[in-house]
């Protein structure tokens, strides 16, 4: 069994105060429940305020992005060692918003995954179809293309770190994303199968293993469903992660 994995992701909100108060109820709400991962990808600035409020807590935390450099001229850049240095344990990579509004790729996309893996981060792969590909029946070629750029740059070894820290997918079709029109189950269902048969070509163990969390428009209405399905682990968690009360109520359905 594959334990169910819940993700926030807070994009840019927030500020000191209102974290605060978010954090500490998501923290009272989820006390007693054990039988699922939470974790919580904060903006940059506040990673030290979650590790402040989280640590001890049955909640991880995590950055939105990583940079593939370890040091260096890059303004504006966070490297691997910095978010596991404010106790990170996750990030996010390949996030249809960074690859749409900041030109990333698939390329960068590879090159931060290996430098998270090297870094000990659990990387979070966000793959997705936009809508007109939806329409044009490309879901499948786009999620091929996402995933195979990023497993065909790994070796070995790198595959083999990548699964011991507990590597996760994250199906997020771009049509469902903040748009309230999350997709049925049974398409979420059809990506998922088709996600864990690709990685079953490369490692039929890893395929077994690996969580593949949908994202996109996920709420406290919709998740039990969505997590029912068999090849669901879970959710990737924008919009409704920022209200505690919806939040809570997701990751219990996990639980
Ligand atoms: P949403 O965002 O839940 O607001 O649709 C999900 C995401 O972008 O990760």
């Amino acid at each position: 069994m594959r334990r169910k994995l819940v993700v926030g992701n807070w994009k840019m909100h927030g500020d000191i105060k209102s974290n605060q108060l978010l954090l500490n109820d998501i923290i009272n709400g989820l006390r007693d429940y054990k039988n699922a991962d939470y974790v919580v990808c904060v903006p940059n600035p506040y990673l030290f305020q979650a590790r402040e409020l989280l640590s001890d807590t049955n909640i991880a935390w995590g950055g939105q992005n990583v940079n593939q450099h370890e040091q260096g001229a890059f303004t504006g850049a966070v490297a691997p060692h910095m978010l596991t240095d404010l106790g990170c344990t996750y990030v996010l990579l390949g996030h249809s918003e960074r690859r749409n509004l900041f030109h990333e790729t698939n390329l960068t996309a590879a090159a931060r995954f290996d430098a998270a893996i090297k870094a000990n981060l659990t990387p979070v792969l966000c793959v997705g179809e936009t809508l007109a590909e939806h329409d044009a029946g490309l879901t499948e070629v786009i999620v091929a293309s996402q995933m195979d750029a990023v497993m065909a740059t790994l070796g070995d070894k790198e595959f083999a770190k990548a699964m011991q820290l507990n590597m996760v997918f994250a199906y997020e079709p771009v049509w469902a994303i903040g748009t309230g029109k999350t997709a049925s189950p049974a398409h979420a269902q059809a990506v998922h199968e088709f996600i864990r048969h690709r990685i079953d070509r490369r490692n039929s163990d890893a395929a077994a293993h690996v969580r593949i969390i949908y994202g996109g428009s996920v709420n406290s209405k919709n998740a039990k469903e969505l997590f029912a399905m068999p090849d669901v682990d879970g959710g990737l968690v924008g919009g409704a992660s920022l209200n505690a009360e919806e939040f809570v109520a997701i990751c219990r359905l996990a639980n």
